[in-house]
């Protein structure tokens, strides 16, 4: 865990912002929220609008595709006679398991079949190639030039109603600077088995890494459930382990005495003092199975909140766009745009999608350098020249 995360009261530098916001919210998501390890850029104060509608100030967070000296891995055994990471099977005999001979073994008997007679367990990298047969485990490499933007709001709103989080849904930013999504893909949808690590991480197909699981607070679960796993990251069930996408905080499974709250919400929420609030605030907790996530959320999270510059996967560039998926023109972002993007801080497909989204060729000027945070000179003398 990085230590450079939580606010203390001293170190608070907008604290005229947050009393005028319509609740007390000490843990708010700021430039030393997360981890400099992770960090591409330093974090931005910018101009965003939220899925309501509302305009606000969010922290613009640009982060590497997994953070410096975080230990990751392993996922896919080599062999059955190997242990891999984990999984979360839903088919009979539902449960979390450790990826090795036994489990592997239960799920050939069902009718999934993930190695070789010679015990060679079939694995595809799913950021290269296709799976080459009907059961494979997924396990894909890193692209290390990814980077991904994330807009948290400063202030968080409550929402009219709350947001369920559905599979690989997203969920928030960990302090260290890991993205996090709900329940990764079923092996009874898909066949295949995109195996997470012992902190209930993985490489998604766009390269970057990220978190399926209360990763700080993931060692209780494997405990309770007698599973032969530990997550070599630092635990620690009354910590603040993320911000969620909507600005609230996330913390372990524990309140600040070691107790489990006992008045949380539908979505595993509530308010209440915290190591990081001495006034009551709401935040959600973890829970005590896997994923032991928040199940939704209750605040109102900001538009293209998740943007990252990978050729597939969540959050990469879906449009259309010129050059989309040509060979050598990875992003597929126009010409001139890296460039630009560069010069903003931002990354090309944000950029383009802001273009896109304004008018393209016939650009707003006005609304996407209001959209983006930041003067329209700015923006003018960051784009390349329209071509003729
Ligand atoms: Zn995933
Ligand atoms: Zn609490």
């Amino acid at each position: 865990m990085n230590t450079a995360k939580i606010k203390t009261l001293m170190g608070l530098s907008s604290a005229g912002l947050i009393l005028a916001a319509p609740m007390s919210v000490w843990a708010h998501a700021d430039g030393q929220s997360i981890s400099q390890d992770a960090l591409v850029s330093a974090a931005q104060t910018v101009s965003c609008e939220l899925e309501n509608g509302d305009i606000t100030t969010c922290t613009k967070y640009v982060v590497k595709y997994v953070p410096d000296n975080l230990v990751i891995g392993p996922f896919c055994p080599k062999t059955t006679k190997q242990k891999g990471g984990i999984w979360h099977w839903d088919g009979d005999e539902t449960g979390l398991y450790r990826i090795d001979e036994s489990f592997l073994t239960m799920l050939s008997e069902q009718g999934y079949t993930f190695f070789n007679e010679d015990g060679q367990v079939l694995i595809t990298d799913v950021r290269t190639s296709q799976p080459a047969s009907q059961n494979t485990c997924l396990q894909a490499s890193f692209d290390k030039s990814v980077e991904m933007t994330i807009l948290l709001p400063k202030v968080p709103v409550k929402s009219e109603t709350v947001t369920e989080l559905g599979t690989v849904a997203k969920v928030g930013l960990a302090l260290d600077g890991v993205p996090i999504f709900a329940d990764a893909p079923s092996v009874l949808d898909t066949g295949h088995m995109p195996a997470l690590d012992t902190c209930g991480g993985h490489i998604d197909p766009g390269g970057w890494y990220h978190w399926h699981a209360t990763s700080t607070d993931i060692n209780s679960i494997f405990k309770s459930d007698n599973l032969d796993a530990e997550c070599a990251i630092e635990q620690n069930a009354s910590a603040m382990f993320a911000y969620a996408f909507d600005g609230f905080p996330i913390y372990g499974s524990k309140e600040i005495d070691g107790k489990k709250p006992s008045d949380l919400d539908e979505c595993n929420g509530h308010i209440g003092t915290t190591p990081d609030s001495p006034k009551p605030s709401y935040h959600y907790h973890a829970s005590t199975t896997f994923p032991n996530l928040p199940t939704c959320l209750t605040g109102v999270v900001a538009k293209n909140n998740f943007t990252t510059n990978a050729a597939q996967g969540i959050g990469a560039h879906g449009g259309a766009g010129p050059g989309q998926g040509a060979p050598g023109h990875k992003g597929g972002t126009p010409p001139g745009f890296e460039e630009a993007a560069k010069k903003l801080g931002i990354t090309a497909n944000q950029l383009f999608k802001v273009v896109e989204k304004n008018g393209g060729r016939k650009l707003d000027i006005s609304a996407a350098a209001k959209e983006l945070g930041i003067s329209e000179a700015a923006l003018k003398a960051a784009l390349p020249k329209p071509p003729r």
